[in-house]
């Protein structure tokens, strides 16, 4: 069985965002930018699958700039077999993506197509969702564990305070979420070998995919600046304060 893996380069988790002077977006010059956290965890997930002899071949797919290569590259080092750039210079919204990662899907047949939750720059959560509507799959979104059994795969998914068990019929999409595993570190000699692993490029016509926004994105703007605090000299000072303040 094969496993397709999205990931898509977004701004570094450690990076603070800074939005644009005239509020139109985030200004993305001379910042690190990465893999997205949730789609390392899908990485993650799917080597393991391999290494234990679940699934036989991983591909990965991004959308996005010539850049995204490097974030195709790390995937391969973490074990990915090969990899495919749909390449765009434009912003492509979740719809898009899906419908591309679709003619992906017609293609390679995957058994398991597995995303991200979300994707830390723009926080939609839809794509993986979108994707099952798309191909008419089923979809075991927030996974913190799966287990394939057979023509099907079991899915513990995280729901507001607990865990929710759903056994899907193959081909499915799963979504990751935090808990699902820790991914691992790239070995340098891994990162080596990645370089030499095939990297196929595309365009979103090839799958006749128009990227044209639907959204259009009013403003940007930064949270608010937080408060000075306030020292206090002792617990009673403390004590004193937030019996004032009616919180204790
Ligand atoms: P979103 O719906 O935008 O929050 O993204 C959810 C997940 O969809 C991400 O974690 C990725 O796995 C996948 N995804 C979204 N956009 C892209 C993209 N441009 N390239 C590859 N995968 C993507």
């Amino acid at each position: 069985m094969k496993a397709l893996v999205c990931v898509k380069r977004v701004l570094d988790y450690n990076v603070t965002p800074r939005v644009k002077p005239d509020g139109s977006g985030v200004d993305l010059t001379n910042v690190k930018m990465s893999m997205n956290p949730f789609d390392e965890i899908a990485v993650e997930e799917a080597v393991r699958l391999k290494e234990k002899g679940v699934v036989t071949e991983i591909i990965a797919v991004s959308i996005g700039p010539d850049k995204a290569q490097e974030t195709l590259r790390t995937a391969l080092a973490m074990g990915v077999d090969r990899a495919i750039l749909v390449q765009t210079d434009d912003t492509v919204e979740p719809l898009a993506v899906a419908k591309i990662v679709k003619g992906v899907a017609d293609a390679e047949q995957p058994g398991l197509l597995i995303t991200g939750k979300q994707a830390i720059d723009d926080d939609s959560n839809q794509t993986g969702q979108m994707l099952a509507a798309l191909m008419n799959r089923p979809q075991g979104t927030f996974a913190n564990e799966l287990t394939v059994e057979g023509e099907h795969v079991v899915v513990k998914r995280e729901i507001d305070g607990g865990l929710e068990t759903v056994k899907l019929a193959l081909p499915a999409i799963i979504t990751t979420d935090l808990r699902l595993n820790e991914p691992r570190y790239a070995s340098l000699p891994n990162i080596m070998k990645a370089k030499k692993k095939p990297l196929e490029i595309k365009t979103p016509a090839d799958f006749g995919v128009d990227t044209q926004p639907r959204i259009k994105t009013l403003k940007v703007s930064e949270p608010p600046t937080r408060a000075a605090g306030v020292k206090v000299a002792d617990v009673d000072e403390l004590v004193a304060k937030l019996k004032a303040l009616g919180v204790a």
